[in-house]
């Protein structure tokens, strides 16, 4: 079958799109018709490198599809051959004591598919039947596609690491991404006041559309000071900052007295400054939040599924395009997500 392959770790010149042998699914794995997958930061990461992934290349990446069950091992209970299915990607032991507490997105042997395993941009895919959701009829495969990874990830951060209330002001930093769009959808059905950044006009009109109350352009603006302005110097109750870096000393700024700044990843590099003065002074709290657990994941795609939320597609890509994709997602071109689809249904479509 044909697969997108990272040939190395490097710039975009290492992704390819040809020839790996058909997948064959162990005991507990499905085999999926992959119809679409979706990128994420993640696989931009995946593709640079990052200090401790020892991948055996070539690679294939991509933790996020949806497609149909073609066959399924033998142990397997809940699907069977033609059912529709969406990927989440997180693996979790089940043994250790978070694991056990319930927690596995906090599992000490956590892993994503697509990222420390082989993904699932190709044709393809075996996947473990724990990773699997049932995709309604109705549900654009784009669409399920799209999904799980970045609103599982927003969900969690805001709802449960965060523990946003309705009513409480809450900025979420580069509204245009899928991380950003998802929080964007989530804080404002959780009843709060959403303040967004974006960097053009366009992306600002969007961020709108999809539930921001106030909106600032941080190419044109110091955020932080607008902030400060919008809300009668008082600050923001929570940030949600997956930027890092270029964002994380202005986020804590935004913040009124005891708010919190939570966070899911640094595109722009993990080290900022720290800012001590500032969190122990105002009283702060960093909280971290990585994927989600399967209960929060059936919570949120059942509300993606019926429509209260949407993942905006960005572009849909065929497979062969992988590198035009992660060149869109590097270059911040247009907002929402960047869906790519094997090379044969791309031109069936
Ligand atoms: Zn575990």
């Amino acid at each position: 079958m044909k697969a997108v392959q990272f040939t190395g770790h490097g710039g975009r010149e290492v992704i390819e799109y040809g020839d790996v042998p058909d997948p064959t699914p162990d005991r507990d794995e499905v085999l999926v018709d992959v119809k679409a997958g979706a990128l994420n930061h993640l696989d931009v990461w995946t593709r640079r490198g990052l200090p401790g992934l020892d991948l055996e290349m070539p690679h294939v990446p991509g933790s996020d599809a949806a497609g149909v069950v073609l066959e399924v091992g033998e142990d397997v209970t809940r699907f069977g051959p033609g059912d529709r299915v969406a990927l989440s990607a997180g693996v979790s032991c089940g043994e250790c004591e978070f694991c056990r507490d319930g927690e596995y997105s906090m599992c000490v042997n956590y892993h994503v598919i697509g990222e420390h395993v082989p993904g699932v941009h190709g044709e393809m895919a075996a996947i473990p039947e724990d990773n699997l959701v049932e995709v309604p009829q109705g549900v654009e495969w784009e669409t399920a596609a799209a999904a799980p990874l970045v609103f599982q990830t927003a969900w969690r951060m805001l709802l449960n690491r965060g523990d946003l209330q309705a009513g409480e002001k809450v900025l979420v930093l580069g509204a245009s991404g899928g991380v950003g769009h998802a929080a964007v959808q989530i804080a404002d059905y959780a009843g709060a006041e959403v303040y967004a950044t974006a960097s053009s006009e366009e992306k600002l009109r969007y961020a709108e559309a999809v539930g921001a109350d106030h909106v600032v352009d941080y190419e044109a603006e110091d955020f932080a000071e607008r902030v400060r302005e919008l809300t009668d110097k008082r600050g923001v109750d929570m940030v949600v900052d997956h930027v890092g870096e270029a964002t994380y000393p202005d986020s804590l700024r935004s913040l009124a007295k005891g708010g919190r700044v939570v966070t899911c990843g640094a595109t722009t590099g993990p080290n900022p400054g720290a800012g001590l003065n500032r969190i122990f002074w105002n009283q702060l709290s960093v909280i971290g939040s990585t994927m989600a657990n399967p209960g929060e994941v059936d919570d949120v795609l059942e509300l993606v599924w019926d429509g209260t939320f949407e993942p905006r597609i960005r572009d849909v890509l065929p497979m062969s395009e992988t590198a035009r994709a992660h060149e869109m997602l590097e270059d911040r071109e247009g907002f929402g997500k960047v869906v790519v689809v094997p090379d044969s249904e791309y031109d069936r479509a």
